[in-house]
């Protein structure tokens, strides 16, 4: 079995490097928290000093990181520091899973190219538990020999594996479906609201809405009304999941996809001012579901 850098071990990056571990890689992990790269140590990874060191003997590197100029840093470098696509063997296989701009993709696949390595942005669905439960959807953006030579890996970690096209296609992909589920999100916790105000059990709402044309990914698998569903971020303080931050600068990648193709998004625009709103609050390292709390009485009401 061959050898997988993962760079990038929190929510996301944590667990999907554990199920690498379980289907039989050898995994070397970094990250700048060290806790993280200990947590994964017990699971069995080898652990490096550096994100460098731990693809230097890679044949394949896994990163999962917050936003783009993360992913421009590590993998190009800068005056002071190498980048990834400086220090990897010839044939080492570079796999982008953070949702960042499409032009970062392109940019980091166009540095790789010129060293003659292959860049795939691999943006992934399914949150958290999908992450732990090995059920990602994987968006992938690359060329198809690249795309091919991933599946090895991304099979480890995900269920559904898409081809959306060239270089930066994953994160096009990606952002218009998150641009998607925060309007889900924020559409399925104001009707929730509206319904406990005139009384109704938010379970039982949910439960109609899940099988009637409201019925959605926030009913199903993630419900953001506390105490509704078990094990998700809403009965659990809103702790874990996706955080607010993260959907903030999705919603800001989708505007900015928007204005490129001259597109008209006023859901998604109307989302990000919410989710604006709620960060600036104080919620930005809450799950993005703790935007049902917008809607709901505060306790001085
Ligand atoms: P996170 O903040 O929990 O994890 C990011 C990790 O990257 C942290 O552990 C951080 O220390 C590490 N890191 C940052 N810079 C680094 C560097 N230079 N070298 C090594 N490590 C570095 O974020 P997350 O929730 O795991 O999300 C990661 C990416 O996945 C984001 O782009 C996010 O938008 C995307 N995503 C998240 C979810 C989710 O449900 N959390 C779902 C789909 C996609």
């Amino acid at each position: 079995m061959s050898t997988v850098a993962f760079i990038g071990l929190g929510n996301m990056g944590g667990p999907m490097a554990v199920n690498l571990i379980k289907a039989g890689f050898t995994v070397k992990v970094f990250d700048l928290v060290p806790a993280a790269m200990q947590a994964l140590a017990e699971q069995g990874a080898l652990t490096a000093t550096s994100a460098c060191g731990a693809a230097a003997s890679a044949d394949i590197v896994v990163t999962m990181l917050p936003a783009g100029k993360h992913v421009r840093s590590l993998y190009i470098g800068d005056s002071d520091n190498k980048g990834l696509v400086d220090v990897v063997a010839a044939g080492t296989l570079l796999i982008d899973c953070s949702t960042i701009d499409a032009d970062s993709a392109r940019f980091v696949a166009k540095h790789a190219a010129d060293k003659g390595l292959e860049f795939v942005d691999a943006p992934v669905s399914g949150g958290t538990a999908g992450a732990a439960a090995g059920t990602l959807t994987f968006i992938c953006g690359g060329s198809d020999s690249g795309f091919g030579h991933a599946q090895v890996a991304l099979k480890a970690m995900g269920a559904n594996i898409f081809h959306a096209g060239g270089p930066g296609a994953g994160q096009v992909a990606k952002i218009c479906n998150n641009m998607l589920l925060s309007v889900l999100m924020v559409a399925t916790s104001e009707s929730l609201q509206m319904g406990i105000d005139h009384g109704l059990d938010p379970k039982v709402l949910s439960d109609i809405m899940k099988v009637s044309s409201g019925g959605n990914w926030t009913l199903d698998k993630y419900n953001p009304c506390p105490d509704v569903m078990e094990s998700v971020p809403s009965s659990n303080d809103y702790q874990g999941g996706f955080m607010v931050d993260l959907m903030v600068k999705d919603l800001g990648l989708s505007q900015e996809a928007a204005l490129l193709s001259n597109s008209s998004t006023p859901m998604g625009a109307l989302a990000r001012s919410l989710y604006v709103n709620h960060a600036r609050q104080g919620n930005g390292k809450r799950d993005f579901s703790s935007i049902f709390e917008q809607f709901a009485p505060r306790s001085s009401e």
